[in-house]
């Protein structure tokens, strides 16, 4: 298919083209309207297949949608990711394409100064990219809450439990609201993972790279 399936803003469009991006690819072309439609997503997709558009865009078009943010809010929409690498890239790519639309993006990881994220969180911010315990440790310290998280991406889930982040991922899930939209991409799709599915996706569009 081709990006005008998407139906997308003009702005994002013009991003998307300077991008130089000239086709969606195929989990773009499979994930992007049924998270448009509201529907939850599992993406076993790896790197490289462009699984990092297809959840951002639809965070964005979700959060045009919502009412501004308010003094003391927490973020729309929350990206999980294994590493501070990874989250890195997100953060970068979210960037890129929420600048039009002066959607703030906010990263926090493990090993970054603690400190600096809290403020960062405290100004007020519609999407936050993190590795799980740091999100944790930042929410525990009250300087942001999930309580507005109506889109939730879990990205390489497959990875952040490797790395015992099982107890975590599920703990933001709980906090998250319970009428969000989810979207877990996972390179691999064994039992730990169907099981995350079933507890904390509801019926959801399987799409397969
Ligand atoms: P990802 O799998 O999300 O890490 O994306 C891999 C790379 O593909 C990134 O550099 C993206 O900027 C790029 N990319 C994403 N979507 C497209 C697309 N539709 N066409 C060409 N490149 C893309």
């Amino acid at each position: 298919c081709s990006f005008a399936h998407f139906n997308f803003d003009e702005k994002l469009m013009n991003v998307i083209r300077k991008s130089e991006f000239t086709n969606p690819t195929p989990i773009q072309s499979q994930a992007i309207p049924a998270a448009l439609s509201g529907r939850d997503v599992i993406g076993i997709a790896q790197t490289g297949s462009g699984k990092t558009a297809a959840f951002l865009w639809p965070m964005i078009v979700h959060i045009l949608d919502q009412p501004v943010l308010k003094t003391g809010d927490g973020p729309i929409g929350l990206i999980l990711a294994p590493t501070r690498e990874l989250s890195q890239q997100i953060y970068t790519e979210a960037k890129k394409f929420c600048k039009v639309f002066g959607i703030s993006v906010v990263c926090c990881y493990g090993g970054g100064s603690k400190w600096e994220q809290s403020k960062d969180l405290e100004q007020g911010t519609e999407i936050v990219v993190a590795t799980p315990g740091r999100m944790i440790d930042l929410v525990k310290i009250k300087a942001t809450n999930l309580q507005r998280v109506t889109f939730l991406v879990l990205d390489e889930a497959d990875r952040m439990f490797d790395m015992g982040f099982e107890p975590q991922v599920r703990s933001i899930c709980n906090h998250a609201r319970p009428e969000r939209q989810t979207l877990l991409f996972s390179a691999t799709f064994k039992k730990r993972i169907e099981k995350l599915a079933r507890d904390v996706l509801s019926d959801p569009i399987r799409i397969v790279q």
